[in-house]
């Protein structure tokens, strides 16, 4: 038995395959983030660089480097994408962290 297969089937198989790769790519992105666990603010790490899950109840005299707009999402650490509520942070690996979250690590996200 033998098969043809057209030059048009090859092509319209190949840009299925090109825009099905980098969807597959942010769906497993956002499995992987969400399905991270929650770093919990009493872990000693966590205690240690001052994580909180809500920026805005940071003791700043406590934390003399916080600014008010800081927070986890507008960290160049987090993960999330913009909107996400929680995200990966390259600092807790293993753990999600609040958008809103915050700790002394943070650094300001790059512009894109
Ligand atoms: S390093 Fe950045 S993203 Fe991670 S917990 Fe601290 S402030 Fe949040």
């Amino acid at each position: 038995m033998q098969y043809k297969i057209s030059r048009r089937a090859v092509v319209k198989g190949g840009l299925i395959a090109g825009a099905l790769v980098p969807a597959m790519g942010m769906l497993a992105n956002t499995a992987a983030a969400a399905g991270l666990p929650p770093l919990d603010p009493n872990d000693p790490t966590a205690k240690a660089l001052g994580y909180t899950t809500d920026a805005s109840k940071v003791n700043a005299s406590a934390n003399p480097t916080y600014k008010p707009n800081q927070k986890c999402a507008t960290c160049a650490q987090f993960q999330g994408k913009a909107g996400d509520a929680s995200g990966g942070c390259n600092i807790f690996a293993g753990h999600s962290v609040v958008q809103g979250g915050w700790c002394k690590v943070w650094a300001q996200k790059p512009a894109a």
